[in-house]
């Protein structure tokens, strides 16, 4: 599904039609289809016809009237299908903001507010251009003993893999599309970098959203162990008491023959409780948005080094740099002795006296 000229711009908020969506959805699955007011026709190649179960050749309508039309309303099979096709790959579109770029007052503010952990920094000019981000979401399931399915966003600059802010992400979250969100026909970004900070940073971001997850099903099941072995204690408690009157020989068989079950079922637990993570990209969007670029002059002992940094529309801090050893973003980066390799929190967790720079090391 991609924002096709003339599709519904996302920036009206309102869904479109479902007519509209099964007319696109069929064109792009290889029919011809055409609509007709509140109607539309279609021709279909036939593994398509019979894929969707309908009729090669036919008319479709929200409120089927005639003999023969195919209903494709909210609710019905044909759209229901479409729907199903459709999130059973990646939907990846084009977008720009509709915005101006940021005002020099709040450029400087940004600038002001950045830090180089371990040395200094001397802001240069500023110009206005277009930064390139690309937003993936990112579906996650965690399977165990049932379901659990969700989603992560993470958004990086096409060029340098720089992180937005928090309210540019969400300018960019076309699940609540902003007014100032409108198509674009920007090509869309394939680069191996942008799906490799992409990857990285979306694991990371998975791994935080399951992990209450995951210690959810380890609860379900320290619950299940103590109630299966709670329970045979009792029956075994139960056929041992001196109230009943039976053989010792039969009671000792009757408390092994529970034993056997009680570690029978706690031997199939583990299987039912062991989760299972998987996750795989469900949309990319790329965006053009309006941005200030400063020049930054970054100083550590005797060494220099300039980079650009960027403040996009709608944000109040500077994209976070990408970290020139691991990858992840960070809002105060240090710079390493020999080279001014920008480091983040993990790679450089103390900024005093001499780092010893990952990025260095890997070039030896
Ligand atoms: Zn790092
Ligand atoms: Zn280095």
């Amino acid at each position: 599904m991609s924002a096709a000229p003339g599709a519904a711009s996302p920036a009206e908020g309102a869904l479109p039609s479902p007519l509209d969506f099964v007319v696109e959805a069929l064109a792009e699955a290889g029919a011809l289809a055409e609509r007709e007011g509140a109607r539309a026709v279609a021709l279909l190649p036939p593994p398509l016809a019979a894929e969707l179960e309908v009729p090669e050749e036919c008319a479709l309508a929200l409120y089927p009237e005639r003999d023969g039309d195919v209903a494709c309303g909210l609710g019905s099979t044909l759209l229901e299908r479409l729907i199903a096709r459709a999130r059973g790959r990646p939907v990846s579109t084009a977008v720009r903001l509709a915005a101006d770029p940021p005002r020099p007052a709040q450029v400087r503010a940004a600038t002001d507010r950045f830090v180089l952990r371990n040395g200094l920094c001397e802001p240069g000019q500023t110009s206005v251009g277009t930064a390139v981000y690309v937003a993936a979401s990112v579906a996650y399931g965690v399977e165990a003993d049932d379901r659990r399915e969700g989603l992560v966003r993470v958004v990086v600059n096409a060029d340098d893999g720089g992180e937005p802010d928090a309210a540019v992400c969400a300018l960019l979250d076309l699940a609540w599309p902003s007014a100032l969100v409108r198509p674009s026909a920007a090509p869309r970004v394939a680069d191996g970098r942008v799906a490799a900070w992409i990857a990285l940073r979306a694991e990371r971001a998975v791994r935080a959203a399951v992990q209450p997850l995951l210690g959810e099903v380890e609860r379900r099941h320290a619950r299940d162990h103590d109630r299966i072995v709670s329970y045979f204690a009792d029956l075994i408690a139960e056929a041992r008491a001196p109230r009943r009157r039976a053989d010792p020989a039969a009671v000792e068989a009757k408390v092994a023959h529970l034993v056997a079950e009680r570690d029978a079922k706690l031997e199939a637990l583990p299987a039912r409780f062991a989760a299972r993570v998987t996750c795989s990209v469900a949309a990319l969007v790329t965006a053009e948005v309006p941005a200030a670029l400063v020049s930054l002059r970054l100083r550590r002992r005797k060494e220099a080094r300039d980079v650009v940094v960027r403040l996009p529309a709608g944000a109040s801090s500077l994209d976070r740099l990408t970290c020139e050893a691991c990858g992840a973003a960070t809002a105060r980066p240090a710079a390493c002795d020999d080279r001014m390799h920008l480091l983040c929190e993990a790679c450089a967790p103390n900024a005093q006296g001499r780092i010893a720079c990952p990025a260095c090391a890997r070039r030896r």
